[in-house]
């Protein structure tokens, strides 16, 4: 995968329990801080308490979002996320400004927009790869809301339309309907 920016993670994708960056694999035990080895973290919060932490291996990522799904509804998913964000348009604007920094990348929910510190409960992802975090299509944010919806087009054809917020409107980025 090629990314465009990497920095050493920032405290918020660390864990919890580890007291530092994820050493394992919450799912085979891999061992996680291994130059090349790459990994998605996810932390959930209700308000300002963590109520879970992952961290899942590429191949465990696969399996679970790929075979472990029906290819339609694993489709269906990323298809929904794609329709409503140009993730390609939104890294290019979010690096190139001059006060960027991880915040502009969690602070509102990718879906909806609502505002992180707005949302009663929110889960915050990132893609890391050893020590560090990658800037690609994610570090991400979505609110409650608009992951319990995502979940649901794992087992819907069509997902809800997500609401957004117009203060969200950025052009070429965030997709208006059609
Ligand atoms: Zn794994
Ligand atoms: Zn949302």
């Amino acid at each position: 995968m090629k990314y465009f920016d990497r920095e050493p993670i920032p405290e918020i994708f660390h864990s919890d329990a580890v007291g530092g960056p994820f050493t394992l694999c919450g799912h085979c035990g891999l061992e996680l801080l291994v130059p090349g080895v790459r990994y998605l973290v996810q932390k959930r919060f209700d308000g300002e308490t963590l109520v879970s932490e992952s961290a899942l291996c590429l191949a465990c990522q696969r399996q679970r979002f790929g075979r472990g799904l029906t290819r339609r509804s694993s489709r269906g998913m990323k298809q929904h996320l794609w329709n409503h964000v140009d993730f390609k348009a939104r890294s290019r604007y979010l690096l190139g400004r001059r006060d960027h920094r991880l915040e502009l990348w969690i602070d509102r929910c990718l879906l909806c927009s609502l505002l992180r510190n707005q949302a009663r409960s929110a889960a915050v992802l990132a893609q890391c790869q050893g020590t560090d975090l990658l800037y690609h299509y994610f570090p991400g944010m979505f609110c409650g809301g608009c992951e319990k919806a995502l979940a649901g087009t794992l087992d819907r054809k069509a997902a809800r339309p997500v609401r957004r917020r117009k203060a969200w409107w950025r052009p070429g980025w965030v997709r208006r309907p059609a």
